[in-house]
């Protein structure tokens, strides 16, 4: 394997040399630096001291949480040998400290331990009953196959950080997949980003239920195509309760009208989810992401602070209304969606951008009103 040094913050790691990134024998994206210094961000604010990178190809994620966080103890995990022996290439080259060589299992203790392993990531965190402050899984596609023994491995009080890549499952481009793996109906259309979200995220608050585990969502969003999610876990049946009824159904009709009612079953035939239909943001967490993301070394020292500006300004209520699409459904001309915000506004409704799309925007006002600002301008 060609291997060449690429620097994300304050690390410098090795990473395969390949055409594409698909085609390497260990994965890396540097277009997921935006990701990483996020969950960075995350675990500096949340302070987690055992942290588990579950599927951690290159290391990058699991060193930056070392690096840059109060972590005392980080986990290092991917089943192909291939990345497990860059990963020990990795640590050796960013912290010093003679490493422990155990069959498949490399530990290496400074001021911080660190543990690199060549496990299958579910068997490793059924091992870890209950061991871990904040686990993350950043697989290919959907981490559904992951999730129980997530769920095993993380204190009961404590964080699971979630990527789904598998966005064309729940955007509803393969809707079949989406019914089997998240037991949930998508929607196509201006609203499927979010509703995918919302399916995902929906899908964890049951998965949790199971295990008497509540869940506050700290952030969820879309970027890049992928889906990603801050969930800090509540213990108690009580909690799981509270969360459940956060859940139901989204309806749409033609018009671009939305709907949704929070209800374990639909009332109303063609209704996509179930989905979450809670906050996707504490509006604390994210204002201490943003102002952290001010004076942090990142990786994308431009996108990462403007990205979470725009999360922190955003209205969080479900679901929201995409100016292209309302004009081509009414066969009106597409107007400026500043100009629309600034109508409402002037009504006295909450209207702000949304990061689904930069033709969107959420607001409280009623969908006539919202038309009728269309009309305005
Ligand atoms: N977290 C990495 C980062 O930020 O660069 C990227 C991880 S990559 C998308 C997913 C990784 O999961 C791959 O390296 C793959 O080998 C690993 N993987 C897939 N199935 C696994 C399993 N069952 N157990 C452990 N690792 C697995």
């Amino acid at each position: 394997m060609k291997l060449v040094e690429v620097h994300e913050s304050l690390v410098g790691i090795l990473v395969p040399k390949a055409e594409r990134i698909y085609d390497a024998p260990v994965f890396y994206n540097p277009v997921m630096a935006l990701n990483r210094d996020i969950s960075v961000l995350a675990l500096k604010v949340l302070g987690s001291k055992r942290v588990l990178d579950a599927l951690s190809a290159t290391g990058i994620r699991g060193i930056r949480y070392a690096l840059e966080t109060s972590a005392e103890e980080v986990w290092l995990n991917d089943i192909n040998p291939d990345a497990f022996r860059l990963i020990v290439e990795n640590l050796k080259l960013n912290f010093s400290g003679e490493p422990e060589f155990r069959e498949k299992k490399v530990v290496l203790r400074g001021d911080k331990t660190l543990v690199a392993m060549n496990a299958d990531a579910n068997r490793l965190m059924n091992e870890q009953f209950r061991y871990f402050d904040f686990v993350d899984l950043d697989p290919f596609g959907s981490p559904m196959e992951f999730l129980d023994s997530a769920l095993r491995a993380v204190k009961r009080r404590g964080v699971l950080a979630i990527t789904a890549t598998d966005t064309g499952v729940l955007c509803g481009a393969y809707r079949n997949a989406c019914l089997r793996k998240y037991l949930a109906e998508p929607i196509r259309g201006e609203l499927c980003h979010e509703a995918g979200l919302r399916i995902l995220t929906g899908t964890l608050v049951r998965y949790a239920a199971k295990y008497d585990l509540g869940v506050e969502v700290l952030l969820a969003y879309y970027r890049d195509h992928y889906f990603r999610t801050f969930l800090r876990l509540r213990s108690g049946a009580k909690k799981a309760d509270e969360s459940m009824k956060q859940l139901g159904y989204l309806y749409q009709e033609p018009s671009g009208r939305f709907d949704y009612e929070r209800a374990f079953l639909p009332s109303k035939v063609k209704a996509y989810g179930p989905l979450w239909l809670g906050p996707l943001k504490s509006q604390e967490f994210v204002e201490e992401l943003y102002k952290l993301s001010r004076d942090s070394p990142l990786g994308n020292a431009k996108k990462t602070p403007e990205f979470l500006g725009l999360l922190r300004d955003e209205l969080d209520i479900p679901f929201h209304y995409d100016t292209h699409a309302l004009t081509r459904r009414h066969g009106l001309e597409v107007r400026k969606l500043a100009g629309v915000i600034e109508i409402l506004r002037e009504k006295g409704y909450k209207a702000t951008r949304t990061h689904f799309s930069p033709t969107a925007l959420k607001t409280d006002a009623p969908f006539e009103e919202v038309l009728e600002a269309l009309r305005e301008l």
